[in-house]
């Protein structure tokens, strides 16, 4: 089976500090597949390579078939790969029914309507959306004013929005109480499953890695150390050296 995203050979440097280097990937149409690696070893700037927004010094990226090499952030979107911020990033102001519905329009490309459609523009789907994250209750409340949990669960339906068959989360749980991190990971579960999606995310905490990644890849000073199943990867002896061994995994 061929490849959905294909990377070969990436590099990007900050100002002569190497922070991918010669990266080389392939995911799988289906997988849910983990970036695992230290703080700094370069999984945030990973994704932003793929999602156009970083250019990378050299390598290619396609994703089904299609470079995406010099795309802005918005092409790659529309072709199907959507990502959540490791910082939140709603609209703080409007309310939770409004980013959903906002990012709908976005993507549908009808601003020109909701002058005169207003509040009705894709109801629907906009329910839908919301029902799907866990939201629905919360429709009418101030993004901003949401719990951490919650806003991290409006993320999701604002990346929902455009329909992707590739999602990318970096660190989805971060900051949240164990019980939040329990039902976030709950319920991406659910949703990756329900919409059939593939997945490629980032997470500091090992117990979410290993219980819901297919397959694990790992960085260390922006070079992939090893990639495969977890088993593979847990018994990994560089892997084990550089990384899980030193912090250890429980
Ligand atoms: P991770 O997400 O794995 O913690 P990052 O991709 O955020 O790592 O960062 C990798 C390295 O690249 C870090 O040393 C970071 O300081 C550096 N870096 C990331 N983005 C920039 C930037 N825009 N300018 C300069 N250095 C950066
Ligand atoms: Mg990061």
């Amino acid at each position: 089976m061929s490849a959905m995203l294909s990377i070969q050979g990436l590099w990007k440097s900050f100002a002569g500090f190497v922070a991918t280097r010669d990266v080389s990937f392939e995911l799988k149409a289906g997988e849910t597949h983990a970036i695992i690696g230290p703080n700094g070893a370069g999984k945030t700037t990973f994704f932003n390579l793929i999602t156009g927004h970083l250019k990378p010094d050299k390598g290619a990226v396609s994703f089904e078939g299609r470079t995406l090499i010099g795309m802005p952030p918005h092409k790659i979107v529309r072709l199907g790969i959507a990502r959540s911020f490791q910082r939140i990033n709603i609209y703080p102001r409007l309310s939770v029914f409004e980013n959903v519905q906002v990012a709908l329009i976005a993507h549908e490309g009808q601003q020109w309507n909701l002058l005169r459609v207003g509040r009705s523009l894709h109801r629907d789907a906009t329910r839908d959306l919301l029902e799907l994250v866990g939201l629905a209750a919360e429709a009418s409340e101030i993004g901003g004013e949401l719990s951490y949990g919650k806003q991290k669960q409006l993320e999701l339906a604002i990346a929902l929005a455009s329909k992707p068959r590739l999602l990318l989360l970096d660190e989805p749980t971060a900051g949240m109480s164990p019980q939040e991190t329990g039902e976030t990971i709950a319920l991406v579960r659910d949703i990756v499953k329900a919409r059939g999606l593939t997945l490629l995310f980032t997470e500091h905490d090992m117990s979410v890695v290993f219980g819901m990644a297919e397959r694990i890849s790992v960085l260390h000073h922006g070079e992939i150390i090893a990639s495969g199943e977890p088993d593979a990867v847990r018994n990994d002896p560089e892997v084990r050296r550089v990384y899980l061994g030193e912090q250890g995994h429980g």
